[in-house]
């Protein structure tokens, strides 16, 4: 388990696919829409599938508890201050740093590896499905070009042995109950600079404009993380760097809705449009495609466009292709819903819907299911008194 983790927390609204403003029962909502659809027991031997539902159920414990999510919410200001804007945040993330403080072994090292870095990079729904590439920037700590991250002033003298610590990076208090506190001189890393460099006071670090490339791959949900190795905080005294881990956030599309391997929509019809049959206008991820919709179609009615869903996910029985994922792509199915004429508006649509409902009831095969129901109907009202 990585520790450093804990520090950097993902953006866990975008792992529900909620937005900030979501309420407790929306959250809750998507947390159990989510975990029935990423647990483990559906997708055996899936370390991605594992780790996913791990983030669901971390982001839940936060955001579905008031109290935690107020703190997540004040803490998230500050990382967002700090990712974004530049100056003015490093105080507050020492502080967090300090709070998670180190309680397993190797703790030098640890402390030494540079942080995390969080990105919630927000892409469109076709975006996400087909697949993209973004380009990123952001301001945060890299390497310092004047010390080129050693932290050392150039021609001065190497970092030595912390004198108060003995380079242990800790110190033991008075008394029985003693506890050991993290070494003020180094801040617990052991070693410090007899000859800082200036420009970036001997952390190795400075912030400046970071600029990447996230490949998505095809299918990529909302929640979905991306991890840059070693893109995050540089370390220091030579620890390794942390990681860049980006996740990922879809825009709800105005149309389309994502179900699995699935894309929904509803196509909205005319009377006469549904008893002539129409071809009209549906959007997908793919853009606009026109459907024939048959003459007689029923409100409800689902017409099945394939191959213009999401691509399928691997199942574990051996029909993947590529890496882990599924063959070919799911469908997307399209609601045909029609719509009853609003009447208010214009005088002549009800005077057509007279003159319609005159001629249905002259002849009764052009409406056979509701001639046949009101016919029963009817003589059962009449039996019955
Ligand atoms: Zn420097
Ligand atoms: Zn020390």
């Amino acid at each position: 388990m990585n520790h450093d983790r804990a520090m950097a927390t993902d953006d866990y609204y975008a792992v529900l696919g909620v937005d900030r403003r979501a309420g407790p029962d929306e959250i809750k909502k998507a947390f159990r829409s989510l975990t029935k659809q990423w647990h483990p027991d559906r997708h055996p031997d899936d370390l991605e599938v594992a780790e996913r539902y791990r983030r669901i159920n971390e982001a839940y414990n936060t955001l579905g508890d008031a109290a935690a999510r107020a703190r997540y919410d004040m803490t998230q200001r500050l990382e967002g201050i700090e990712l974004r804007r530049g100056s003015g945040g490093q105080g507050a993330r020492d502080l967090l740093g300090q709070v998670f403080g180190d309680v397993f072994g190797t703790r030098r090292e640890r402390r030494r590896r540079g942080r995390d870095l969080r990105y919630t990079l927000t892409v469109s729904l076709p975006d996400a499905v087909r697949g993209s590439s973004h380009d990123i920037e952001f301001e945060a700590p890299g390497p310092c070009d004047a010390c080129r991250g050693t932290g050392t002033r150039p021609g001065g003298q190497p970092p030595q042995t912390c004198s108060l610590c003995g380079g242990k990076g800790e110190v033991k208090g008075e008394g029985l109950l003693a506890r050991r506190s993290p070494c003020g001189r180094c801040s617990g890393l052991g070693l410090v600079q007899p000859d800082p460099c200036q420009a970036c006071r001997g952390r190795g670090t400075r912030r400046h404009l970071r600029a990447f490339v996230v490949n998505l791959p095809p299918g990529t949900e909302a929640g979905a993380e991306r991890v840059l190795t070693g893109e995050g905080e540089p370390g220091r005294f030579g620890g390794t760097a942390g990681d860049l881990r980006v996740t990922v956030n879809v825009t709800p599309h105005p149309w389309l809705r994502r179900e699995g391997d699935e894309l929904l929509c509803e196509l909205w019809l005319s009377v006469s449009e549904a008893a002539a049959g129409a071809k009209v206008p549906v959007p997908t991820v793919d853009g606009m495609v026109h459907v024939d919709v048959p003459p007689g179609v029923r409100s409800g009615t689902k017409l099945r466009l394939r191959g213009k869903g999401a691509p399928k996910r691997g199942n574990g029985r051996g029909n993947e292709r590529g890496n882990g994922r599924g063959s070919g792509r799911g469908d997307q199915l399209v609601t045909v819903v029609v719509e009853t004429p609003v009447l208010g508006g214009a005088p002549h649509v009800a005077e057509a819907l007279r003159r319609l409902e005159e001629a249905c009831a002259v002849a009764p095969g052009s409406l056979p299911r509701r001639h046949a129901q009101r016919a029963a109907f009817e003589g059962e009202r009449s039996s019955e008194s």
